[in-house]
């Protein structure tokens, strides 16, 4: 198949193209490499079956593929909301020339790279999909997790009028090799902090909890749920286990042996107090479950950043 995966030099975008090559399938990238990184797929330039498409999902865009990944779209907080006004038209505009498209070739397969923040700060917990969240409209995060509401509208919009088969996956913190090192997410920052003894930042009290879902894990899913058929979500994929920023902050240290401290900085306006994933549907649906443990993915992604930091 020819498959297109927009955000394909990104951090997860740059591991689907390589699980979808490794498939013997051919690849599109479309970036605009605004957090994407030339050697996230320098490998692939390469291979005749990559090709790397670079232009603005805002930008409607014309290529003939069997399937389609939406995947552009700056994930970390201090990116999303450096351009806000671009966060909404990349969610917002890139959803629909995604959803065009598909309409444009007959209707191929589209899906959407959403995200547990369209929980907000959730009063449910863990969060299932039935949960419509708690999102702070006006608020500095808003851009994004707003945005990716508005795109899971237009998805199902599309289905509902015009028939194409979407598929909606809401992805739970993800991390692994191939992040930024200045992606100021809080594993890659932790990470890098150790390794350089700088102060580890704990924003915050370090109470709030994430659940963190290695790279290889999550690619799974999002195959699995592209492949199966009759079913269009929204899904979450993401690790049930659970943890405090704090917990994080110490594995990290005990893992690099570094001796950095723990310093304590502000809490981000609206940032979420929990956060796991209830993947009962998943399982269900995909028979899909993440295998990575948190102390084994973190040991992968601290080699990694050993190499390039
Ligand atoms: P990333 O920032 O590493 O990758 C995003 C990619 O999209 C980059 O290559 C960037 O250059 C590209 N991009 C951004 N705006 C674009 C535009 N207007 N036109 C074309 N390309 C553009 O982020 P990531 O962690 O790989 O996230 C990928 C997707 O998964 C995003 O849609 C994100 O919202 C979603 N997601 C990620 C996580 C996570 O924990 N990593 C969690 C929830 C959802
Ligand atoms: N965080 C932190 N120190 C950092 C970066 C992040 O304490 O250097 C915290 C952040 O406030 C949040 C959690 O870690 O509570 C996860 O942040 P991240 O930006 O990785 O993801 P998100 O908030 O989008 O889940």
């Amino acid at each position: 198949m020819r498959i297109l995966v927009t955000g394909g030099a990104g951090f997860i975008g740059s591991h689907l193209c390589e699980y979808l090559l490794n498939q013997g399938n051919q690849v599109v990238c479309l970036d605009n490499f605004f957090t994407g990184q030339k050697r996230n797929i320098e490998p692939f330039l390469t291979n005749k079956n990559f090709e790397l498409v670079e232009h603005n999902v805002t930008i409607p865009f014309d290529l003939k593929v069997d399937q389609i990944y939406n995947l552009a779209c700056p994930a970390s907080p201090i990116h999303y909301q450096k351009n806000p006004i671009e966060t909404v038209r990349t969610n917002v505009l890139g959803a629909i020339n995604c959803l065009d498209l598909s309409k444009k070739l007959g209707g191929v397969k589209v899906l959407q790279a959403s995200t547990s923040e369209v929980y907000g700060d959730p009063a449910v917990h863990p969060q299932v999909e039935t949960y419509n969240g708690n999102v702070n409209p006006i608020g500095p995060r808003a851009c994004y997790d707003e945005g990716k509401r508005c795109a899971e509208t237009l998805f199902f919009d599309y289905h509902r009028e015009a028939k194409i088969p979407i598929k909606v996956v809401r992805i739970f913190n993800t991390y692994g090799p191939n992040m930024k090192k200045d992606d100021g997410r809080v594993v890659s920052n932790f990470i890098i902090q150790a390794l350089r003894g700088d102060d580890i930042t704990i924003y915050g009290s370090g109470e709030q909890t994430r659940s963190f879902c290695y790279v290889s894990d999550l690619i799974l899913g999002l195959v699995k749920m592209m492949d199966f058929d009759g079913f269009s979500g929204p899904v979450n994929l993401g690790n049930p286990g659970e943890f405090t920023v704090k917990q994080l902050a110490e594995m990290v240290i005990e893992m690099t042996g570094s001796k950095s401290k723990i310093v304590y900085e502000p809490l981000p306006a609206d940032d979420p107090k929990q956060r796991r994933p209830d993947i009962g549907l998943a399982k269900e649906k995909l028979d899909w479950a993440p295998k990575v443990q948190l102390a084994e993915g973190l040991e992968k992604t601290i080699a990694y950043f050993r190499k390039v930091n």
